[in-house]
Order: C-alpha cells, then structure tokens, then sequence
C-alpha cells in the first residue's frame, strides 16, 4: 500500500507510515476521533476526486457529472432517511462550515445567538470570539450547572430575558443526554430559530441510542467523521422551508467546488448507518464509554455528572490535585492519546485546565469490548499515579503497544 506515495515523494510517505504505526501501536481515546472504514478511504482515495461539480443534482455548472449526480441524490436520501430530516445538504467541507451556512442562511451581523461557550463544552464555532461566529454574532451562553448538567431552568429564564434570535443545541464535550425536546419549547417562547449541532453525537443518533432533534429543529448540523465513522466532512439539514435559501447559501454563498470523493464516501457510511450492525457498534460505544467511567471511578477518578450518556466522559482532576495539561502528556508518553479539557469553574486556563475527556467511538472500532477497557482504566491509572518514575512508563508505554497490536486499526 502506499507504493506511489513513497516513489513521488519519500519524505512525505516516511511521516505516512510513521503515522500508520502510531495509530496501530496506541490507545485512541479522544472523543471526536475514530478509524474509519476501509470503504470509505478507498472512496476518498478514488477517481471522484478529479471532476468539478459545482452546482447540485441536474443542475450542475460542468459537463459529464451524471454519475456525480446519481451519488449525490443517493447520499441525500440516504441521510433523509437516517436522520429523519426533510432537506439535506451533503456538500458542506466541514463541520464548522456547516455551521457557517446555517447562520449565514437566517442571520444577519450582530444578530444575538445563545450556545454553549467553548468552556462549557460548545464548539468554537458556537460563537467564539477567535471564530468568525464570535466576531460575527452577538454569542451569550447557555446555563449551566456546578456539576456538569446544563441548567434548563435558568438557560429559559435567560433566553426569554435576552431573547436571541438562535438558539445552537449541541456541544463538543458533553457526557449527557441533550433534551432537545426542552430546547424546542424554549426557542417556541420566544420565537428563536434552532439548531442542533450533533457532529458527536450523529452515529447514535442514526442508531437510534438518542434522541433526535428532527424533523422539529429548524436545522441540525453534523461532521460525518465521529461517532458516525464516516469521511472528514460535514452535513447540514433543515426543514423545507429554508431548504433552497441554505443550498444557495453552501453554493455558490460559502464554498465552490463540493468534494465528490468525500460525497461518496458519505453515501457509503449513511447505507451503513442503516444496517444492524452500524447500530451493534453504537450500543458498544456506548457500553464501553460507561464501563470505562465506571472503572475510573472504582480505581478513585471523580467524572465530571457522575457518569455518562454518551460516547464520552470527562475526568474532573481537581481532587487529585492534578491538571489536565500534564494528564494529556503523561497519557501520550505510554502511548494513550487523549486531550485535556475544561470543567466548571475551572481554576485553570483553557491551555491547562482540570479535566480530561475520553471517548470509545475509536476504540470500538478496533473490536474492543468492556474486558478491554478494564484493562485501558487501569493503565490509566498506573500512568497518573506513577508518572514520576520514567522507568515505569516507559515499561508502562511497551506493554499498551504489544496491547493496542492485537486490536489493528489497519492492516498493510
Ligand atoms: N461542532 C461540534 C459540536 C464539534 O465538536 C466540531 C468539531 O470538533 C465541529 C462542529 C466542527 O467540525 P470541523 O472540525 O469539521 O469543522
């Protein structure tokens, strides 16, 4: 595999198969993150990739796309009937260009928009002020809790004092269920346009392991690459009513050409988020994410609700005096990856922070089952707890290698 790569240009392909080898030697534990299916790299490795197609279905800008077009209206579909949605759009590059296209559809600058701050687990392009969404929009946060939960009591209270003309549902760390239903009847109150960012949470949403914010939403935006295990991309969906002002918006508003090799491959990975086993693999995702908290917190880590819902927990350091900073690079020296994330009321900066999140979507697909991630909890552990003793990690770092060996991610 690989051949032409190393005979156009080595250099690139020493770092290809230095990547390849860290992927099957860790343990990958970020939550956004997952191994995606051989079909879908073949996909994006394949001759979709050389034509334009700007436009949509019939109505494209080039000639020759009649087979553009048969996989495009496919995807389309199929996402309509995964997710329940009436309009689909499968040409967005990205999640945060989803998210872009939606505010650019029913937004004006300096519109009020209520989200989750980066802090409380919304993504950046929830409203952040380094994101265009910040410096675009007028972002007041969603309510929250001490202990993690969001605080629907007081996020209505707020809404309905500070009136925003969008709400965005939906979060990048967030153990729990998301009520969206709650959503629903706050935006109802005062009038506020919705929409529902599941980008984690996509592949148990189409696997119906949580609830769905449509067909009610006015739009719900998704990346394809998580726990849905598909293409590094995005999907937008709304209701009929903004379905041609949102396509104008994708193209020619935001982006040009669409990507036809990623369209491909999220056709192939929405035909198989139809089938019993996408749904097996989601209900292990979800049994390996509450095995693992369950572990943790037996071996003496507090996590942040108490547990969770979903395909991830966040380890909450303060008790063990530890921050998530050095927690993220002491993983990472016996070759388990995870990334460092904020808790409430953090008492440090966004660039060290207390907490830790975890997520099993990557894990799962490598085959691994709740013996496994007994055994990953109490790696955990023995790294924190002896992260002193170099000796010991670096033992520590050949025993998860020989383990992460017999799950491979990929075979050469
Ligand atoms: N929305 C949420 C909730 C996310 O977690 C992410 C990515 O992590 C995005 C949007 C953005 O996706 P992308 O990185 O594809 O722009």
């Amino acid at each position: 595999m690989y051949e032409e790569i190393k005979k156009l240009d080595p250099f690139s392909y020493k770092f290809l198969m230095k990547e390849f080898e860290r992927q099957n030697t860790t343990i990958e534990l970020i939550a956004s993150e997952n191994f995606t299916y051989k079909a879908i790299l073949e996909a994006q490795g394949s001759i979709f990739t050389n034509k334009y197609a700007e436009g949509y279905p019939g109505k494209r800008y080039y000639g020759g796309c009649k087979y553009y077009d048969e996989v495009e209206r496919i995807a389309i579909k199929r996402c309509k009937e995964v997710f329940k949605c009436e309009h689909a759009n499968v040409q967005a590059h990205s999640g945060t260009q989803a998210n872009m296209a939606v505010y650019f559809t029913v937004l004006e600058k300096g519109d009020k928009i209520m989200a989750m701050s980066l802090n409380q687990g919304g993504h950046l392009s929830h409203g952040h002020k380094v994101n265009f969404s910040g410096k675009f929009y007028n972002r007041i946060s969603i309510e929250m809790r001490e202990d993690g939960f969001i605080d629907y009591d007081k996020t209505e209270e707020k809404a309905i004092k500070e009136k925003p003309k969008l709400i965005v549902v939906g979060a990048s760390s967030y153990p729990r269920k998301i009520d969206f239903k709650r959503f629903y009847k706050i935006a109802k109150k005062i009038n506020a346009i919705l929409l529902a960012d599941i980008a984690h949470i996509a592949g148990l949403i189409a696997a119906e392991l949580h609830p769905n914010p449509n067909p009610y939403y006015d739009f719900v935006t998704t990346t394809t690459h998580k726990t849905l295990r598909g293409p590094r991309g995005g999907i937008i969906m709304c209701r009929k009513e903004y379905a041609n002002q949102l396509d104008k918006t994708v193209f020619p508003g935001i982006q040009g050409g669409p990507l036809m090799h990623v369209i491909l491959a999220k056709a192939i990975v929405l035909n198989e988020a139809k089938k019993k086993r996408f749904k097996k693999y989601q209900e292990q995702i979800l049994k390996n994410s509450k095995t693992l908290a369950k572990e943790l917190k037996n071996l003496g880590f507090d996590i942040l609700t108490g547990g969770t819902d979903n395909h991830m927990l966040i380890l909450d350091l303060r008790r063990k005096k530890l921050t998530g900073k050095e927690v993220e690079e002491t993983l990472e020296e016996v070759g388990i990856t995870v990334n460092k994330n904020v808790i409430p009321n953090d008492p440090n900066p966004p660039a060290i922070t207390s907490g830790i999140r975890i997520g099993t979507p990557a894990v799962t697909s490598r085959g691994m089952k709740e013996k496994e991630m007994k055994i990953i909890a109490n790696f955990i552990k023995e790294a924190i707890e002896k992260r002193n003793d170099k000796k010991f990690l670096k033992s520590l770092k050949e025993k998860v290698i020989k383990f992460a060996k017999n799950y491979p991610a990929y075979i050469l």
